[in-house]
């Protein structure tokens, strides 16, 4: 009996996956296409988002980049504005270096082995065994949230999955069930299954192909498997954007610089603090924190009245909340505008007049305050 599961891992499990898979598979657009390129596009995209989502995505990149050379000769300010409103902007950062990985080291056509997939920047186990296995016929499995929860209910696991072990434990679990030569349907198979049936809250077990000797069915272990015990630190982030126009219709920004998750995408002014605060604390209080090297800049900004205020939409990202408010700045009155001017021009912010504003890649909050709100005075 494996130490690990307390069921023993059966290719007549595995079969029963591959026929369900077979008949019951999703239409996806990435399936069957045996490209390895576009499965490998459709992986990243697929990373954190939902598939209805993705798919717009999806068919944007292969018709706007139908090769991975066509990819890698891309500027990433292109491919961050056509990933623009996914999140997890660093997807597509690292879409770009691998694509030039590929063109440089592989002569433009993408790896089918797991081996040398794991060697391109960007690509990790997960993705690797993806395309190895659909686009190169690999027998090596996919390991991700689906598979955890549907191995750890079925074969009673109790490995936490959270555990920096637990990857390569479910990955030789795993392998044991793949029948050869049918690593494909059988990695997709089990995604389809923990999407649509064995979903993480009351899964369908009266549909399920594996129902038969399931052990959290059997034992009323559902809810408690798979066991994940890392708790996630929620942080909550305040927020302050300054929307500063001169002429109601342009606005200044700058190309976010350094790491992060809005590195490259362009952002308005901004304050943070540590508590929400309306505009008058936040030109009162002394603990609002003033950036390095911008204290010019703000105490001329502060004192002038905002002539609007919206609110954003509460925006949860993965660790963090975002409580983000915008106001709007018309300087054009104020006696300040050439010092104002000369200190955003230091700091690297731009004045971008409208075409100019819906073609530079932004982050989610600032695309959805450009649609709410006027700048207009
Ligand atoms: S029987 Fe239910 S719990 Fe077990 S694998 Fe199928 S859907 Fe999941």
């Amino acid at each position: 009996m494996s130490s690990l599961a307390a069921r023993e891992p059966d290719l007549s499990w595995s079969r029963a996956v591959i026929s369900w898979y077979r008949s019951h598979k999703r239409d996806l657009p990435w399936r069957d296409v045996n490209n390895a390129y576009f499965t490998w596009l459709s992986e990243v995209i697929l990373q954190q988002t939902r598939i209805d989502q993705g798919t717009a995505y999806y068919h944007r990149f292969v018709e706007t980049y139908p090769t991975i050379t066509d990819l890698a000769s891309a500027s990433e300010q292109d491919v961050l504005r056509l990933w623009q409103g996914l999140g997890y902007y660093s997807r597509a950062r690292a879409l770009c270096a691998t694509a030039r990985q590929v063109v440089t080291d592989h002569g433009g056509q993408m790896p089918l082995e797991y081996d040398l997939l794991l060697g391109l920047k960007g690509i990790g186990p997960y993705t690797a065994a993806a395309i190895a296995s659909m686009a190169g016929g690999q027998d090596v499995v996919t390991i991700d949230g689906n598979v955890y929860r549907v191995l750890a209910r079925c074969f009673g696991i109790y490995q936490d999955i959270a555990a920096s072990q637990a990857r390569g434990l479910f990955q030789a679990f795993g392998q044991q069930l793949l029948p050869a030569g049918q690593a494909s349907d059988f990695n997709q198979g089990m995604m389809d299954l923990g999407a649509t049936i064995c979903t993480p809250n009351k899964p369908n077990c009266s549909a399920c192909p594996v129902a038969v000797g399931c052990f959290a069915r059997q034992n009323q272990m559902i809810e408690a498997l798979p066991v994940k015990n890392k708790k996630i630190k929620q942080q909550v982030r305040y927020l302050h954007y300054l929307a500063i126009t001169t002429d109601g219709i342009g606005l200044w920004l700058r190309m976010r610089e350094g790491k992060g998750i809005w590195h490259g995408l362009w952002e308005l002014p901004v304050l943070e603090t540590a508590k929400d605060m309306d505009w008058k604390e936040l030109s009162d209080v002394a603990d609002t924190t003033i950036p390095e090297g911008q204290e010019n800049l703000w105490s001329l900004l502060l004192p002038n009245l905002p002539v609007r205020k919206w609110v954003a939409p509460k925006h949860q990202l993965t660790h963090q909340t975002i409580l983000a408010n915008f106001y709007v700045l018309d300087i054009a009155k104020s006696a300040d505008i050439e010092p104002m001017s000369d200190f955003l021009t230091t700091l690297g912010y731009q004045y971008l007049d409208q075409a100019a504003l819906e073609a530079v890649p932004k982050p989610v909050l600032l695309s959805k305050f450009l649609a709410s709100v006027s700048i207009a005075s």
